[in-house]
């Protein structure tokens, strides 16, 4: 088991280490678009000593988790791409039936 012993603050610290055995593998199990854009749900999990948190973050700190998986997988990314996906198709439909049920007319274009 590891031990920090520099005196780090927890702003330092990346979404990719553990707050209790400062191990840098720490993984997204799983996550989901929280309230408004650009902010995420994320569940995390230590392979090392298996400390779990779930925690909303915003864009930039799901950004630098990112880069910090790039090395090893690119599981997140891909997830979140899906995601952004399945909304832009949700739109897509909502939109369709909109103009189904003429809420929207040529009007709302001109
Ligand atoms: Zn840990």
């Amino acid at each position: 088991m590891r031990h920090t012993s520099t005196g780090q603050t927890k702003t330092a610290l990346g979404l990719h280490v553990c707050p209790r055995c400062s191990s840098p593998l720490v993984q997204p199990t799983c996550w989901e678009q929280a309230g408004d854009r650009g902010h995420w749900r994320l569940w995390r999990r230590c392979p090392e000593c298996e400390w779990r948190r779930d925690e909303v973050h915003g864009e930039t700190e799901i950004d630098a988790f990112d880069e910090e998986l790039d090395s090893g997988t690119r599981e997140l990314s891909e997830v979140l791409k899906t995601l952004a996906h399945e909304n832009m198709q949700y739109v897509v439909d909502t939109f369709t039936a909109a103009l189904d049920a003429d809420l929207i007319t040529a009007d709302d274009f001109s």
